[in-house]
This record gives structure tokens, sequence and C-alpha cells, in this order.
């Protein structure tokens, strides 16, 4: 069964789509966040950013600052945030890698906060534990 962002790239259904090239588009989210919210979405359906082959996900962030530069040039935020959730329990809730540019006007109109949650941290064998994984 194709995903909701498939259905777009074959406009099997409408979208306010921003830009195209072979690897990933970019349209506006039906959910504006903010005013200029804009999905990255590879062409190509992968079900998140750990499952995308490194060429795709490159051309996703190099398509994101293009975007951003225009939504900078058009509606002046003062910042953004570029973010791609993976996994249901990070909010994810289409299963078809995308990275979202949000727009930044005010401190607060976007929460997402990034609190002190875990206390007395040993980041020494936290890091061992991360390494070994790496090699
Ligand atoms: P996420 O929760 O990170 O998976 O984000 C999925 C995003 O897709 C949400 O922000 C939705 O508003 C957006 N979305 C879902 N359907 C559509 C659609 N037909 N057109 C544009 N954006 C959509």
């Amino acid at each position: 069964m194709k995903t909701i962002f498939e259905k777009i790239r074959d406009k099997e259904i409408p979208s306010y789509m921003l830009y195209e090239d072979e690897l990933v588009m970019a349209f506006l989210d039906i959910s504006q966040a903010t005013k200029g919210h804009t999905l990255i979405v590879s062409k190509e359906a992968f079900a998140d950013a750990l499952e995308t082959p490194d060429h795709v996900l490159s051309q996703m962030f190099v398509v994101a600052k293009k975007i951003a530069k225009a939504l900078k040039q058009s509606l002046n935020p003062k910042g953004f945030n570029f973010l791609s959730n993976a996994g249901e329990i990070a909010g994810q809730t289409v299963f078809h890698v995308h990275l979202h540019v949000i727009p930044r006007y005010e401190p607060n109109d976007v929460t997402l906060a990034f609190l002190p949650n875990v206390s007395n941290q040993d980041f020494e064998s936290l890091v061992t534990l991360i390494q070994a994984a790496l090699s």
C-alpha cells in the first residue's frame, strides 16, 4: 500500500508543492506548525532516517537548506528547526522519511523541550557503550 507521501508524489492527492528533483520533494505541511512549515520528503519510500540511503538523506538536507533560505527571504523568520521524527514514540505519524523545516518567529511558537531528565549520568560508561556499537 502506498504511503500518503507516495500518493502526493504520484499526484493522486493534492499538495502545495514547492520543489522537486529526482530524489526528493518539498511541500507545505498541511498542519502549519508555523507559517511556511515545509516537509522535505524522499521520492522513494523509506520508513525513517535510519532506513534511508546516505545519498538521499544528504540531498534531503541540501534541499532543506534551499527551502529555509527561500522561507527566510519570503517570510523573514528569526530561525528554524530542522526535525525528523523516527518511530512512533518520537512522534512519527507518517512512516515515510521526511524532514520538517519549521520557521521560527517567536520563542514559544513551537514547543519541543530538551530538559535534563537523566540524573547522575555516567558519561564515561555511556560513551564506551555507544562507541562499541559504532565500530
Ligand atoms: P510526523 O509526525 O513527523 O510523521 O509528521 C507527519 C507530518 O505530515 C505532519 O506534520 C502532518 O501534518 C503532515 N501531513 C500529513 N498528511 C499530509 C498531507 N496530505 N499534506 C501535507 N502534509 C501532511
